[in-house]
């Protein structure tokens, strides 16, 4: 679905991304992790896009990604950003709607049933009750789903995420990650989805990518990655993993004082 080779981004001269080289399959849940200002969403700009590579290729479906238009590309990638919906003017169900856009005419006609698409996706994210409702009037929680409901509008092939739990509650990480991984189940879409929770990206990715400062650190599985003594390397603290007692998967415990960051 995804191959990246050999990826370099810099600015100015400031190198923000050297030597990226992964590849994720059809269906994959993949993860991107590393510490603050370790150069991940620069690396989702350049996967949805957005932004431009200073070297190297990143193919989606066999095609650089710089060969597909800006409709074509939004019909197979959706990009979930960092910052949810702003609190603007619309409504929720308009919101939905925009993720239609790929879809559409230039008069914003579409060919095929665009209420019902959109209709399905506001029942399953209960959104139907708040439909008519202004964005500048919902939750952070609120705001996230319908930011979630109209990237589902755009029936992508591959999705991207940036931190998508960043300001939810425990309750609501939960809910989103859920509902994403049951929409990805359903459509064997690709999720590529850059995660600051360790145990949280341990518990929902396939596989993930650590990056340090720009480079890779590590590539492989959940228990590859979560490892003391590479999460040491790469955080400044040294944390105790254990076992998820119903997942099997590894999950950290911080402790007090690890800190070695000056
Ligand atoms: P992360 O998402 O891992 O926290 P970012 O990808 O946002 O990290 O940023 C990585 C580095 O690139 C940071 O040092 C940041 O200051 C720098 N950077 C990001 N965007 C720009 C930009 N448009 N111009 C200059 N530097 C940038
Ligand atoms: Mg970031």
């Amino acid at each position: 679905m995804l191959q990246v080779h050999q990826l370099y981004k810099s600015y100015e001269d400031a190198k923000v991304l050297e030597e990226i080289q992964f590849s994720v399959g059809k269906g994959e849940f993949f993860g991107i992790l590393g510490p603050n200002g370790s150069g991940k969403s620069t690396l989702l700009k350049l996967l949805s896009g957005i932004e431009r590579s200073s070297s190297g290729e990143i193919l989606l479906e066999g095609k650089p990604v710089e060969r597909y238009t800006r409709k074509q590309l939004s019909r197979s990638v959706a990009v979930l950003q960092q910052e949810s919906l702003p609190p603007v003017n619309f409504t929720v169900k308009e919101v939905v709607e925009m993720g239609r856009y790929p879809y559409q005419n230039w008069l914003g006609e579409e060919k095929g049933n665009q209420a019902a698409i959109v209709d399905i996706i506001l029942h399953k994210l209960r959104l139907v009750e708040l439909q008519d409702r202004s964005l500048q009037f919902l939750s952070g929680g609120e705001r996230q789903r319908v930011a979630l409901g109209k990237v589902m509008a755009q029936q992508p092939k591959l999705l991207l995420l940036d931190e998508p739990t960043t300001y939810l509650d425990i309750g609501y990480q939960i809910q989103m990650m859920d509902r994403i991984k049951a929409w990805q189940t359903e459509e064997k879409m690709t999720v590529v989805a850059v995660l600051h929770d360790l145990n949280l990206a341990s518990i929902y990715c396939d596989r993930m990518l650590m990056i340090h400062k720009g480079r890779t650190v590590c590539l492989g599985t959940p228990a590859d990655i979560m490892r003391s003594e590479l999460i040491e390397q790469v955080y400044g603290t040294t944390p105790i993993i254990v076992e998820h007692p119903v997942h099997q998967l590894p999950q950290i415990i911080l402790q007090q004082g690890g800190s070695f960051i000056e």
